[in-house]
């Protein structure tokens, strides 16, 4: 069985170096004799390998020392919890509505303290990102919360919003390390590993530490950011194996250049889809040009019939998981980093045969 071009949105491609490496060590890591899955979260090699893990992301992205770096558990889903109950002192929070991502966390937060959706672009299904000005901020707020990269809907924010004194809360869950970032505009940045980080399981989390130890008395313990912190993300077992390829992505992301240099090449990936979709006469794209993500790109024929005929037969072509999101419909081609140039070029020179054949 040859492997495939995999444009799943998530769980997704992880870079094949990264699979070989871990098949190599699967069975005997080091010389411990044992498997990462196997080993004591306590022992000396699991400890150099989340020591290791979290200086290389520090490194890729540049992490001031006054942040932590946690590896967490629980998802996106989790921190959609996790952060109003850290964060909240005076209990109100505002949050921009740019799908179904952020209309989630939206919901969540609302369960502890009053939410106010600054903006939202649900009016015209999610494709655009809309215009943020600061006269429509709370200054009062104890967060702003913005879903950076929208999975679904493929839209990404081009421009951090200036949130002045009030913490900016990002869920980077589909675009970590998919472009450079300054870190610093953010108080805490969440993202899920199964998109762009590593195998699903841990999630991690980049918190200035002005924002530790605020926790309502009511916090779960596990959910408790000082807790993890404080004990360097080993308060309890970790999802050690998770962390582990989580850290061998990172190696590859530093043997390819690091994070800009991956920039570079998830434009060049993401121009030569848009580039078709804009000159296409089946094809289209769904998104406004100026709010396009580098990850997620959705596309319709304008045909139910005809998308079902191009998902089934690109999958007959190894190119698989093309399908929308189900409250979409259309095509959806996710093109994180593991994804290479040559599966997007493969992708597009299918898409023109389609093209050809069923004008
Ligand atoms: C996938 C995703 C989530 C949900 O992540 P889980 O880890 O499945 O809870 C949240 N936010 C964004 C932007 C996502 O892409």
């Amino acid at each position: 069985m040859n492997r495939v071009y995999n444009f799943s949105a998530g769980p997704s491609m992880l870079p094949l170096p990264v699979l070989e490496q871990a098949q190599k060590e699967l069975v005997c890591y080091g010389d411990t004799g044992m498997s990462v899955m196997e080993m004591s979260h306590r022992s000396k090699a699991f400890d150099d390998i989340i020591k290791q893990a979290e200086a290389d992301i520090r490194d890729l992205m540049n992490i001031p020392d006054n942040y932590k770096v946690l590896f967490l558990q629980g998802g996106g889903n989790t921190q959609f919890a996790m952060v109003p109950l850290n964060l909240y002192k005076k209990g109100k929070a505002d949050y921009v509505q740019t799908g179904q991502w952020a209309k989630k966390a939206a919901q969540e937060a609302k369960k502890w303290g009053d939410v106010h959706i600054v903006a939202s672009s649900e009016d015209k299904v999610y494709s655009y990102i809309p215009k943020l000005d600061k006269s429509m901020f709370d200054p009062e707020a104890d967060y702003f919360h913005i879903t950076y990269n929208n999975t679904i809907y493929g839209t990404r924010y081009t421009k951090i919003p200036d949130t002045g004194n009030v913490p900016l809360v990002g869920d980077l869950s589909s675009c970590i390390m998919s472009e450079v970032i300054d870190v610093t505009k953010f108080g805490l940045i969440y993202a899920g590993a199964q998109k762009n980080i590593g195998p699903a399981g841990v999630t991690v989390v980049i918190i200035r530490e002005d924002l530790l130890g605020n926790a309502k008395p009511e916090c779960p313990t596990m959910l408790d950011y000082k807790i993890h912190a404080d004990k360097d993300s080993l308060f309890n077992t970790p999802p050690c194996y998770a962390i582990y390829v989580a850290g061998l992505v990172f190696k590859w992301l530093k043997q390819m250049g690091g994070v800009a240099e991956m920039q570079k090449v998830n434009e060049e990936k993401a121009g030569i889809l848009y580039d078709f979709l804009d000159n296409s006469s089946l094809f289209k794209g769904t998104v406004v040009p100026e709010d396009r993500s580098l990850m997620n790109v959705p596309f319709v024929t304008g045909d139910d019939d005809l998308n079902a005929k191009f998902i089934k037969e690109a999958t007959a072509a190894g190119l698989v998981n093309l399908k929308g999101h189900r409250t979409v419909g259309g095509m959806r081609a996710s093109i994180y980093n593991a994804m290479p140039v040559e599966g997007v070029k493969t992708l597009v020179e299918f898409m023109k045969k389609f093209e050809t054949e069923n004008k």
